[in-house]
């Protein structure tokens, strides 16, 4: 299998030793897929290269296979071999898994081929065998729309990147509490746990906010409460719920470690009530809201949600 380099646009300083390491893994990559790969381009930078891989669906595991037969390569010492064609129907002729845009290609073609790896057409430099890229490393992948990005990293900037990678691994561990060799399986019990705690957490929070008693104030019938610790979405998910009844105002605080988090809206039909200038009036430079005239969230410091709630539920009694 081959790929064409004709295609691929380089931006930034070429680095010949980095675009021999990204000829070996593309190599190794449609080895391991069994399919050639369409590379739309490869961006050498000072800070590392990326190539971009139009592919549907390209996993970790398969990047990382690839990464492990690019230094097998490397360790061997594969030579590189250059050879030049007068057309790319020659080149096609003594290569026949040469895949080129004929339509692109006029003239002469240089292929080149690591030795039993892969043959591609390619007009930039390489290293005369892959003993010169020294040590090839995966930095990162991403999908970004239909391609997939592999930024990688050669020689010593691989190896320094590696070393720095295994730090803060190792970081990592200590933080989390884990063992090197089993640290996966603490990352998705921590993980599960998070998870089964959100759910208990809004469980509590509807349980809370469904036992408030609603207050007649004049037309409106007020729902008003100050927790503590409960899941602010369930808090806007309920208010945004109970609005929906004609002349129902949800007036509900939050109370976090420094600071409190207030919803207050009403129906959207039902009142000309602004709730987000009435907010904004009463919470003054104790906080900070914004939202639409019927549904504001804002955030007021502790000390001053009490006053915060008493003047708002005044200034509902008066509109009433
Ligand atoms: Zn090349």
């Amino acid at each position: 299998m081959a790929i064409l380099y004709q295609d691929t646009k380089y931006e930034g300083v070429h680095d010949r030793i980095a675009h021999t390491a990204e000829h070996a893994f593309i190599g190794a990559l449609q080895k391991i897929l069994g399919q050639t790969l369409q590379v739309r381009k490869v961006e050498h930078k000072k800070s590392g290269n990326t190539a971009f891989i139009i592919i549907s669906d390209l996993e970790l595991q398969t990047v990382l296979d690839a990464q492990e037969n690019v230094n097998e390569l490397i360790e061997q010492g594969r030579n590189i071999t250059e050879r030049k064609f007068g057309s790319i129907e020659d080149a096609i002729n003594a290569y026949p898994l040469l895949r080129a845009n004929k339509a692109r290609i006029s003239g002469e073609v240089r292929v080149v081929e690591i030795e039993n790896h892969d043959v591609a057409a390619c007009a930039l430099e390489h290293a005369g065998t892959l003993r010169e890229c020294e040590f090839f490393l995966v930095t990162r992948l991403s999908k970004n729309g239909s391609e997939y990005e592999v930024d990688f990293l050669v020689g010593k900037p691989a190896k320094d990147a590696a070393r720095s990678l295994s730090a803060r691994f190792m970081r990592l561990c200590i933080e989390l509490g884990a063992n090197i060799n089993t640290v996966e399986n603490t990352a998705m019990k921590l993980k599960g746990e998070a998870d089964t705690l959100r759910q208990k957490l809004k469980s509590v929070s509807l349980e809370k906010l469904a036992a408030i008693v609603p207050g007649k104030i004049g037309k409106f019938t007020l729902l008003k409460g100050v927790f503590s610790n409960l899941d602010d979405d369930q808090i806007v998910e309920f208010a945004g719920e109970r609005t929906d009844d004609e002349n129902v105002l949800v007036l509900i605080a939050n109370v976090g470690p420094e600071i409190a988090r207030v919803v207050f809206a009403r129906n959207e039909k039902s009142s000309d009530l602004d709730c987000s200038e009435l907010f904004k009036q009463v919470v003054r430079a104790d906080g900070r809201g914004g939202g639409k005239p019927h549904f504001v969230t804002g955030v007021i410091k502790r000390e001053a949600l009490d006053r915060l709630m008493n003047e708002m539920t005044e200034e509902i009694v008066k509109s009433a």
